[in-house]
């Protein structure tokens, strides 16, 4: 029985790669210095994985940004924009193309986009969508992958397995950048290439190569289908000598089972953290000969395996294909899951010793082999874990779940239909047509995060830190005065992030000090853990939400964070299911929406940012999904009286396909991202008919850029033509956390008055 991984965290333990790579772009270290930390990485990951006595170890799974980025350089995918840029690239040292692909490049007197990024499947993992033209050619641009193979081959020998992404997936997870063709189609010209890489490496000494082909575990049309089969039909033509293993992960295989144990390569990987239950599909269809690459260790998270239940798993598969035939794995690459839980000295010891971050995983990996082959004394150990972690206190709260179990249908309806609401926040409000408002946060400035860092350290007393955190959001509301905004906010000056904010101050959660993952390129994100049953032992945000309305006779507007979206960006138990989870979020977070509607606060507004990113991978779960996920979010809002207005905030755009449950959630107002594409994704509201209030934002909160009067004026003269312009609040696109002050002065000075002009302009038909 082999065991093999499919990829491993590239950041490094302490982040160096981001540190890195920062200092290359701002010209403070050059080229050799960033590859020197790049090859310590690279073998310092090798030796983890070969003392872990992995057999097949990962190579070309580093990257500088992105590894879909890094194929489209490997492919040649090079949009023409970046001529410029090419044309001044030595040979080998491509980097700098690179970034710019990635980054978007101003200099010497260019002005080059970025390309696209967005999410890898269902991850927080973000990659750079390849760009794809009607003629579109492919050579080997890039030599990258080979001599990685090579630096890997002399540590690792005969163990070093290159990884590419497969070419069907390469294709589906890009886009056309003209019209006229199906990127698809381009299979023809894109096979060869992988050809001769393929025998390359194999040339080289590869004897094995594996080839991500996530798309797999997506719903597929009959074309795509038959591209997978053509694909690697034609390359196991023309290959020879070495074995391809085909990965799949992230969901079960279900129509496409079929499909992928006939591809014609040497073994296949599937993902049985996702899909446990259809080992046994997979087991009735795989044909003589293949070799199965058993995803047992949970790649997406932070819990230990439980060796009884992989055992179980591992043994119906030998029973059926023989040991040989069988390969032991984590689920999908470890990229997605922190890195050393050995580093992690101040979690709880109980609750650590339930925990396994990416090194750890890996000794699981071949601590199931050992187990297959009769060490008793690991699966001990490993049982006492469990036992221990579903006994805890520290996990199990009985008041919490009885509250789940008792959910009523009522406490998930506001008390009056929408339009009675709405009545009443108007009198309550006496709002303005056209309100306006901010999404939240305002700049946090250099001197806020330093003090919130010396507050941290213990170098302030909570009095000097509360006394500058006062300060700002007094600056704060006398400036929203002054320029005349409506609904004005506090400023989430005491905030260090949406989500760890509220994790730090509710039961049931935990934070690790390097527990970090690569969200994009440089960007990493430490998400919290919930480990036990989520309760809140007190207010969280009533403090700063009464301070501020005090200092104002304008409405101030609360602001929590929505039971979806804190879920979305944790590490969750895998104990018991998400919704769970989320319900018990969601009573949180209801019960300090109604701690805060006691203080006086008559607008709170519950952030929902990550409701879209949760929807599952196949159309099949989405109604599930929705229908959890819409439930939670009432069950938070709807305690309130009905004079109280609840808003959400999304900070994305596509609504097409769950406008309808976005409807559902009932928030009195809704505030979303719309400004970069012209309002163009309004028309989702506008078709669907959107009931209640909502705020399309005026402007994008992304780049300083100062957006102009009359260019917001047309915008929401634009929005008031899809939708009644009684119901349109103006705001920006999203929270202003990550803005200077000056441009958000001028912004919102301009934002005000464009909605004035539009009070003046447009005919706003009354309420009643
Ligand atoms: N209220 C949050 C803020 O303004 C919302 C952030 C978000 O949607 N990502 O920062
Ligand atoms: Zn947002």
């Amino acid at each position: 029985m082999l065991t093999q991984n499919l990829g491993y965290p590239r950041i490094g333990s302490q982040r160096q790669l981001k540190k890195a790579c920062e200092h290359y772009w701002a010209g403070k270290i050059d080229l050799t210095e960033l590859n020197k930390v790049a090859r310590t990485i690279k073998e310092q990951n090798w030796q983890t994985q070969l003392d872990a006595e992995i057999d097949l170890i990962p190579c070309n799974d580093f990257s500088f940004y992105d590894q879909v980025l890094d194929t489209s350089l490997l492919l040649g995918v090079i949009p023409q924009r970046y001529a410029p840029v090419l044309s001044q690239v030595k040979k080998n040292n491509e980097i700098d193309l690179y970034f710019a692909m990635a980054r978007g490049y101003q200099k010497d007197g260019l002005d080059i986009t970025a390309m696209e990024m967005t999410k890898w499947l269902d991850t927080n993992y973000h990659y750079i969508v390849p760009e794809f033209t009607a003629n579109q050619e492919f050579k080997i641009f890039n030599e990258n992958v080979f001599g990685e193979y090579n630096a890997a081959r002399q540590l690792l020998g005969d163990k070093a397995k290159p990884v590419l992404i497969g070419p069907v997936s390469y294709l589906m997870l890009g886009k056309e950048k003209e019209q006229g063709f199906e990127r698809i189609e381009l299979i023809k010209k894109l096979v060869p290439v992988y050809i001769d890489i393929i025998n390359r490496l194999q040339q080289q000494g590869a004897t094995w190569i594996q080839l991500d082909e996530p798309c797999l575990a997506l719903d597929l049309t009959r074309k795509e289908k038959e591209t997978f089969d053509y694909a690697y039909r034609t390359i196991a033509k023309r290959v020879n000598g070495v074995k391809l293993l085909v990965a799949t992960y992230f969901d079960a295989l279900l129509d496409n089972t079929q499909l992928a144990v006939n591809l014609p390569v040497a073994a296949l990987h599937i993902d049985l953290v996702r899909a446990a239950n259809k080992l046994d599909e997979v087991l009735a269809l795989i044909p003589d000969g293949l070799q199965l690459s058993l995803g047992l260790v949970d790649g997406r998270n932070v819990w230990k395996n439980d060796y009884q239940q992989s055992l179980g798993l591992l043994n119906k598969a030998v029973e059926k294909l023989g040991a040989a035939r069988v390969i032991i794995a984590p689920s999908c690459s470890l990229l997605h899951s922190p890195i050393d839980l050995e580093l992690e000295i101040d979690i709880d010891p109980e609750i650590r010793n339930w925990m396994a971050f990416a090194k750890q995983k890996l000794t699981e990996v071949s601590d199931i082999r050992k187990i297959a082959t009769g060490s008793t004394e690991l699966l001990e150990a490993n049982k006492k874990a469990f036992e221990s972690r579903q006994l805890s206190q520290k996990v199990h709260k009985q008041a919490v779940k009885d509250r789940i179990t008792g959910i009523k249908e009522e406490d998930c309806r506001r008390k009056s239909a929408f339009p009675v609401r709405q009545l009443l926040h108007h009198e309550r409000f006496n709002f303005p047509a056209f309100p306006t408002t901010t999404i939240g946060s305002f700049p946090q400035t250099n001197d806020i995060r330093e003090l919130r860092a010396k507050f941290k350290k213990g170098d302030l007393s909570l009095e000097q830190y509360d006394q500058v955190i006062e300060q700002a959001t007094v600056d704060a509301i006398r400036w929203q005065e002054e320029i005349g905004l409506d609904v004005l906010v506090h400023g989430e000056f005491e905030r260090n992030d949406m989500v760890e904010y509220f994790g730090e101050q509710l039961d049931g959660f935990l934070f690790t000090k390097n527990g970090w993952v690569q969200s994009y390129g440089s960007r990493c994100v430490k998400p919290p853990v919930i480990f036990g049953d989520v309760s809140r032992p007190q207010n969280m945000t009533v403090r700063w939400s009464k301070f501020a309305a005090a200092q104002t006779d304008k409405p101030m507007k609360g602001m929590l964070t929505g039971p979806v979206t804190i879920l979305q960006w944790s590490f969750v138990r895998n104990d018991q299911p998400r919704e769970t989870t989320a319900n018990q979020i969601a009573f949180a977070i209801r019960d300090e929406v109604l701690a805060l509607e006691e203080a006086g606060i008559g607008i709170i507004q519950i952030d929902e940012a990550a409701i879209r990113e949760g929807l599952p991978l196949r159309k099949a779960k989405h109604p599930h999904y929705l229908d959890w996920a819409v439930k939670a979010f009432r069950l938070t809002a709807s305690g309130v009286q009905d004079q109280t207005q609840i808003h959400t905030h999304m900070c994305y755009s596509e609504f097409n396909n769950i406008i309808e449950h976005i409807a559902a959630m009932d928030a009195d107002v809704i505030t979303i991202e719309t400004s970069r594409s012209q309002m163009e994704l309004l028309q989702a509201f506008a078709h669907f008919d959107y009931p209640n209030e909502i705020g399309p934002g005026v402007y994008d909160i992304h780049s300083p850029r100062v957006p102009g009067t009359e260019e917001m004026a047309a915008l929401l003269a634009k929005a008031a033509e899809l939708l009644p312009a009684r119901n349109l609040w103006v705001n920006p696109d999203c929270g202003l956390k990550t803005r200077k002050w000056p441009e958000t002065k001028a912004a919102l000075e301009n934002m005000v008055a464009a909605a004035r002009y539009a009070r003046e302009q447009i005919n706003v038909s009354s309420l009643i």
